[in-house]
């Protein structure tokens, strides 16, 4: 069967949600702020107007969900599991909706968004989650003498109210991330999605109804910039947690800091791929370029800095050609691409403009696709860039698109000082058959994940976020429960 003919067959390659409603306080309302469009990236047309929610709609969404804050936290960590596991099984059951949803509103690759966008989202990270809400995480610090005896324990308790603030590139993952750690610990949500993507999350609102969750436990608004800060600047909420831009990030933090909020910030990368002399390049370099332009590039902890021995600089090129040749950029729906779009005619322009400047300051296009793009749609052929100084803009900005750039080094440590020469530190890799030398780099490497010879799936119990720029405080595991737990200390005479 040819893939044109089962990107036509497949039934739900047109299908949007029609949820239009917001949630809040376990009612499904009509939004009363802006409207605007929501366009398909990959076909250029619109396929919702939604609208968002009002200021005052935006202030009985924080009202209702600290309402609804102390008999959710008041219930026993079992209870909570059991309503989570509950909301996963509903989310497993709408897999089939919330598939089509994604594709048509971000443009990842269906190849890629089953697992990615949903199936890791619900089936792990919400899961874990859910069990997460059942641990007792009560430290008992024993006695201590001083002026007369005592004892000591220190509790954690929920924060309160999260205002859940969420970037495009992965509507679902991200919003799980959040609550499903928010809810767990206790803790009530105000969810608000990027203008760009909020179906996925409109769509959430309904299945949170489906799956019973107490009234304002879960609220979902939508809206743009005025929204969000609104929420994070609102003296209602407790802890804002925010995934997006480093640009973004720093406001988020100055609007929370008028009412001294605590703020989880996982923001962006310029993540480096060390490829250290010992390795056999032609093992690795497809993997690594199809790695980097996964998503279009649209990843935050996209390897797309790729630092290369300079012994094997030449050979990794050579070897890396047949990656590009490998990549196909196109419709989303046909099961044979694995780049999609960029999600509005802005970041396409915003990437293309990285590429000239490259070139304009003597960067070279080592490898590219140059097959014809679509007719339509926000796609850009994927190119690596070299010959670039590593101060170049090209080098120290997060991209955000199919785009990676190549610098030799000469030595461990000079690759290890490139490697923490931008202003992040989300992730990084290193390439390198020594495992102890491998995990020396590593502990050098200022990077919130390193990978070691391309590690592994993202696991829900690890740690995940940022040095420098890239974020404030950890997402995922008893790292992310501990962002939405206050911490007390317990002390009695004995
Ligand atoms: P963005 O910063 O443009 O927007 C994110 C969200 O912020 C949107 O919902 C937007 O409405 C809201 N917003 C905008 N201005 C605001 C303001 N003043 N106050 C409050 N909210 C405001 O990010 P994006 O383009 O949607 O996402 C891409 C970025 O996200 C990239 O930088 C990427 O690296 C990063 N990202 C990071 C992670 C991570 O876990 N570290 C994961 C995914 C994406």
């Amino acid at each position: 069967m040819s893939a044109t003919t089962e990107v036509a067959r497949h039934p739900m390659k047109d299908w949007v949600p029609s949820t239009r409603t917001l949630l809040i306080g376990g009612e499904m309302q009509d939004p009363q702020g802006e409207t605007w469009d929501v366009v398909n990236p990959a076909t250029e047309e619109v396929i919702a107007t939604v609208g968002g929610a009002s200021s005052a709609q935006v202030d009985a969404a924080v009202a209702a969900a600290r309402k609804a804050f102390p008999a959710w936290a008041a219930l026993s960590g079992e209870q909570r599991s059991a309503h989570i596991h509950r909301f996963a099984d509903v989310l497993e059951k709408a897999a089939d909706k919330l598939l089509p949803s994604i594709v048509n509103e971000v443009g990842t690759p269906v190849s890629l968004a089953e697992y990615l966008q949903v199936k890791m989202a619900v089936d792990e990270h919400l899961r874990w989650a859910a069990e997460a809400a059942k641990v007792d995480r009560t430290v008992h610090l024993g006695g201590y003498d001083k002026p007369h005896p005592t004892e000591s324990d220190v509790v954690h308790q929920p924060v309160g109210v999260v205002a859940a603030i969420t970037g495009y590139n992965y509507p679902l993952n991200l919003a799980i991330f959040k609550f499903g750690a928010a809810l767990a610990a206790g803790c009530t949500v105000v969810l608000l999605p990027s203008p760009r993507t909020p179906l996925t999350t409109l769509l959430l609102g309904e299945l949170i109804q489906e799956a019973g969750l107490p009234a304002g436990v879960m609220n979902v608004v939508i809206g743009g910039a005025d929204v969000g800060q609104q929420l994070s600047s609102h003296r209602g909420v407790d802890r804002v947690s925010f995934t997006g831009s480093d640009a973004v990030g720093a406001k988020i933090m100055e609007q929370a800091a008028r009412n001294l909020t605590g703020v989880t910030l996982e923001l962006g990368g310029k993540s480096p791929s060390i490829v250290m002399p010992d390795v056999d390049v032609t093992k690795i370099a497809v993997e690594m370029h199809l790695r980097w332009s996964r998503n279009g590039g649209q990843g935050c902890a996209a390897l797309a800095r790729l630092l290369v021995h300079e012994s094997k600089y030449d050979q990794f090129l050579e070897a890396g050609a047949a990656a590009f040749d490998q990549m196909v950029v196109g419709d989303p729906w046909d099961p044979a691409t694995n780049i999609g779009p960029m999600i509005r005619p802005d970041h396409k322009a915003r990437v293309l403009g990285f590429i000239d400047e490259a070139v304009q300051v003597g960067g070279t296009k080592l490898l590219e696709v140059t097959k014809p793009l679509p007719e339509k749609g926000y796609f850009v052929n994927p190119v690596l860039l070299g010959d670039l100084p590593h101060d170049a803009r090209a080098v120290q900005e997060e991209i955000f698109g199919p785009v990676a750039v190549v610098l030799p080094f000469k030595d461990t440590e000079d690759a290890i000082r490139l490697a923490n020469d931008t202003a992040y530190g989300l992730a990084a890799n290193i390439w390198c058959d020594d495992p102890v030398e491998a995990r020396r780099v590593a502990e050098q490497v200022r990077a919130g994940t390193v990978w070691i010879n391309g590690g592994g799936a993202m696991r829900p119990d690890a740690p995940f976020g940022g040095y420098g720029r890239s974020g404030v405080g950890r997402e995922l595991g008893e790292w992310g429960m501990k962002e939405y737990l206050e911490v007390k200390h317990i002390q009695w005479r004995v």
